[in-house]
């Protein structure tokens, strides 16, 4: 399963409003640095924002991890899923729905990667201030594959606010 010798840097999105949230996303931190061939390398403060969608639901918690790996990203993104799965979360719910936990895989290397299961980088991070921020904290120098370095891509001015937490 891993990938040669190679370490490569893949940073993932965290997402949760259920189940207090904060605490959803310190354990999920951790079980990041578990993942087999990888390691935790840095985590964003956490980011408290508004339910995107239309849909009455809690305020959401987000956040971003820096890892190093050397799974490849699928093998990567089937044990994000598998984290997600153990917390609970049921697939097929609204797209905008609350979960306990959401993992979104949001860059991998300088990949680009337009599967049917996995699209990289993720299309979030030139669209929702709740992905752009706390990957820009982690990672201000960071090029993303298709749209520069991440210092330049604009927050956007008609997104739920957005306030650090800790
Ligand atoms: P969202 O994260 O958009 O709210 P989901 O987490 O329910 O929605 O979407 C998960 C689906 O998105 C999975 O079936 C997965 O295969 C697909 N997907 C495509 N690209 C990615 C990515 N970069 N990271 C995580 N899931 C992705
Ligand atoms: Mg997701």
């Amino acid at each position: 399963m891993a990938n040669d010798k190679h370490w490569y840097p893949a940073y993932v999105g965290l997402g949760s409003n259920l189940c207090g949230p904060g605490r959803q996303l310190e354990i999920t931190f951790e079980q990041l640095d578990a993942i087999p061939d990888t390691r935790l390398i840095r985590q964003s403060s956490l980011y408290r924002s508004a339910p995107f969608g239309g849909i009455e639901q809690p305020d959401f918690v987000n956040a971003a991890a820096a890892l190093l790996t050397r799974l490849s990203a699928h093998d990567l993104l089937r044990e994000l899923q598998r984290l997600e799965r153990q917390r609970g979360r049921e697939r097929g719910g609204h797209k905008w729905g609350p979960r306990i936990l959401d993992l979104d895989l949001l860059v991998y290397s300088q990949q680009k990667i337009a599967a049917a299961d996995l699209c990289v980088p993720h299309p979030g991070i030139g669209e929702r201030n709740f992905v752009l921020l706390p990957l820009r904290e982690i990672a201000p120098a960071l090029w993303i594959p298709g749209l520069g370095p991440i210092a330049n891509i604009e927050t956007s001015s008609n997104d739920p606010q957005i306030s650090r937490i800790e």
